[in-house]
């Protein structure tokens, strides 16, 4: 299969399309972001990497993080984490609070914002130093040292972060936040504000196509049923309420964040990060995602 001959005539073909989508505003630093910015890259498990475009260029990662943050989470602290957070799709925008009174202050799902600050709270519990132990991590699994936070990210969001302090206020009510309201969301901003090249996001998830290891040193990082749940969860909630569109259309796991960033594997094989920031109606990125459903096309490729 000629990879690189398949992501250049995808560039080329989509850069040029009408783009319905809109850059996210909610966060105004992100919004600075130039919105034609556009890249895609393929990484396969025998180490090659296929670009085309700005996949070289660091894009705010924003929700991706949150699978980073699962699976540090279940490295630390084991399965228990499923008492406080739930692996159902909600159904419901990333962002929504309507369940979570209903359920009683338990989140659907670690991807959605209110179970990614129940993981946020778990990793506080169980590390020593939260942000500086959940960056590194991110940077083994990338192998490179060359990812950082985005400071005026995280100011931004703690700005507006109204929707985010009502989530961790309502779980705290329901006893499902054990640390400081502020200091649960301040990991949370910093996780989200990592930036990293679609290049360096399809390498840090290598594991996940990989049963677990890391493919380039051969050390495991979760067990081979931990990489199937996790890669179970991408898929039922990795797009939020778009999730069953994406696994009817693309076929694979995948998680998406609003800086329009979107990560999909295919178990043995390789993983695929498009970039573009402008977003559908959903929150995920609007060309990233027929990219990804034209690639499977082309390719042939989808777990099912
Ligand atoms: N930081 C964003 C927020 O809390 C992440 C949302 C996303 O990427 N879907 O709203």
């Amino acid at each position: 299969m000629d990879y690189q001959k398949i992501i250049d005539d995808l560039y080329l073909t989509y850069k040029n399309v009408d783009d319905k989508g809109k850059v996210a505003s909610y966060i105004p630093e992100l919004k600075k972001v130039s919105s034609n910015k556009f890249g895609i890259n393929l990484f396969t498990l025998n180490n090659q990497s296929y670009g085309a475009g700005n996949y070289q260029e660091k894009l705010s990662i924003q929700s991706i993080s949150k699978v980073f943050a699962l699976t540090l989470a279940l490295k630390k602290v084991g399965k228990k984490i499923w008492k406080r957070v739930g692996v159902e799709p909600s159904g419901d925008p990333f962002n929504s609070l309507v369940q979570l009174e209903f359920e009683k202050g338990i989140p659907r799902n670690p991807f959605i914002n209110s179970g990614a600050l129940v993981v946020c709270d778990v990793l506080i519990s169980s590390l020593k130093n939260p942000k500086s132990e959940f960056l590194n991590f991110v940077r083994k699994l990338t192998n490179s040292k060359d990812i950082y936070f985005n400071e005026k990210v995280v100011a931004s969001e703690k700005k507006h972060g109204f929707v985010n302090a009502a989530h961790v206020n309502l779980m705290k009510s329901f006893k499902n936040i054990k640390n400081e309201i502020d200091v649960v969301l301040d990991l949370y901003y910093y996780m989200c504000s990592i930036e990293m090249t679609c290049e360096e996001l399809s390498k840090s998830f290598l594991i996940f196509a990989n049963d677990g290891v890391l493919p380039y040193n051969k050390e495991r990082i979760i067990s081979l049923s931990v990489s199937k749940r996790i890669n179970a969860t991408m898929q039922l909630c990795g797009l939020y309420d778009e999730a069953g569109h994406f696994a009817f259309k693309v076929g694979l796991p995948g998680k998406s964040g609003v800086g329009g960033g979107i990560v999909a594997i295919l178990p043995d094989l390789y993983c695929i990060t498009t970039w573009s920031p402008k977003l559908n109606k959903k929150g995920n990125s609007y060309l990233g995602f027929k990219v990804l459903e034209e690639f499977t096309t082309i390719t042939q490729s989808s777990i099912f």
